[in-house]
């Protein structure tokens, strides 16, 4: 559905990101959650992403115009036990000032692995960015990596640990790199934004 995607500039800053004169979606998840392979497959590339043969190792905040028209923006995976935890804040910091600041930014996609149990860090993470007020939705990755059943019960529990602090839920989404499935959705989803 995206065709051209070209590499524009990675930052430490977000003051140093291309200027916001265009929409901008941007993608986060825990270190070898399948990022990567999404925004790959999203703008079908082979590797505009580099898949982390070392999770943790991209630090930056990767900026690509995608089809002359919007901006993906590919974040550091978060949760990487090795990281200190001085390195720790120093990430939370880069990250929380862009998304709080970037003003052009659509929505963030959190992605999840649709394998797990709910995992406190990413509760944890999109708890602050609902209390943030920075518009979100959720991606479950790896859906071919199970049954079908078993990733819509494992996205049936995160709902419903959402729902106890949560009063409405975030748009959500089911994909697999791998296979495809859940690549038409994600990209409808941004068209409709882009076009509105
Ligand atoms: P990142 O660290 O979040 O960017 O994760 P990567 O995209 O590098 O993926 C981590 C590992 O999971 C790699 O070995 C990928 O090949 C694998 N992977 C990612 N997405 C999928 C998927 O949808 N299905 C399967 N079977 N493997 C995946």
């Amino acid at each position: 559905m995206f065709d051209k995607a070209e590499f524009v500039i990675s930052n430490t800053d977000y003051r140093k990101c291309p200027k916001p004169d265009r929409h901008e979606f941007a993608f986060i998840g825990r270190s070898n959650v399948g990022k990567s392979s999404l925004i790959n497959m999203l703008t079908a590339r082979k590797s505009l992403a580099k898949t982390s043969a070392s999770p943790g190792k991209t630090q930056l905040i990767n900026h690509f115009l995608i089809d002359e028209s919007w901006y993906l923006v590919d974040l550091p995976g978060y949760g990487y036990a090795k990281t200190s935890k001085k390195n720790r804040s120093a990430w939370e910091l880069m990250i929380q000032d862009y998304l709080i600041n970037r003003e052009n930014l659509q929505i963030v996609f959190v992605l999840i692995d649709s394998r797990l149990d709910p995992q406190r860090i990413d509760l944890e993470f999109i708890q602050w960015l609902g209390e943030s007020n920075i518009p979100f939705a959720l991606i479950f990755t790896k859906a071919d990596k199970q049954s079908l059943n078993k990733g819509h019960q494992s996205i049936a529990k995160f709902k419903k640990t959402m729902k106890k602090t949560w009063e409405e839920l975030p748009m959500m989404f089911f994909t697999s790199s791998a296979t495809g499935f859940g690549k038409e959705e994600v990209s409808e989803y941004i068209s409709h934004i882009l076009e509105s």
